[in-house]
C-alpha cells in the first residue's frame, strides 16, 4: 500500500523543530504493518534531521550549522533575496529522511527523534510523510 499526508508547522525564529509524534501520527493512520515512511519537506531552505532531542545539542547542531556557513560571506544569491546561507545549510543537511516501519511503528533508535530545521523563518513549512507499506 502507498499512503501520503501532509501537515504543517509554523516557525518563527532559525529552529529545530521536533516532528516525531506529527509522523508517529501520520504512520498509525495509514494501518501499515511493516514497510518505509519517507519524510520529505519541499523546501530549499529547510530541511529534516534524525537525531537526540536534547535541549543543549539542538542548539549546538544550530550553532555549528551557522559557523560552518556564515550569514554573509559574498554569496551571489545573496544579490536576489539575501538567504544564500539558508540554501546552502538545506543543501548539506537534507530535505528528507526515509525510517523503516516494524510492527506499526518507526524503528527509531532510543534517542532518536525526527526534526525539522527552518533555516529562513519565518515560515509555514509543509511537512509530507509517504507510507509504502504492507497492511
Ligand atoms: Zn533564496
Amino acid at each position: 500500500m502507498f499512503y501520503l499526508e501532509s501537515f504543517h508547522v509554523k516557525t518563527t525564529k532559525e529552529e529545530i523543530l521536533d516532528i516525531t509524534r506529527n509522523v508517529g501520527e501520520i504512520v498509525s493512520k495509514s494501518g501499515a504493518k511493516n514497510g518505509l515512511a519517507v519524510v520529505y519537506t519541499p523546501h530549499t531552505t529547510a530541511s529534516v534531521i534524525i537525531n537526540e532531542n536534547e535541549k543543549g545539542l539542538v542548539e549546538d547542531i544550530r550553532e555549528t550549522l551557522a559557523k560552518i556557513v556564515p550569514r554573509s560571506a559574498g554569496y551571489k544569491h545573496d544579490r536576489i533575496d539575501n538567504n544564500a546561507h539558508s540554501h546552502i545549510k538545506a543543501v548539506i543537511v537534507g530535505n528528507s529522511r526515509v525510517i523503516p516501519l516494524f510492527d506499526k511503528k518507526l524503528a527509531l533508535g532510543t534517542w532518536e527523534h525526527i526534526f525539522l530545521t527552518d533555516f529562513d523563518p519565518p515560515r509555514t513549512r509543509t511537512v509530507n510523510v509517504l507510507i509504502f507499506g504492507e497492511l
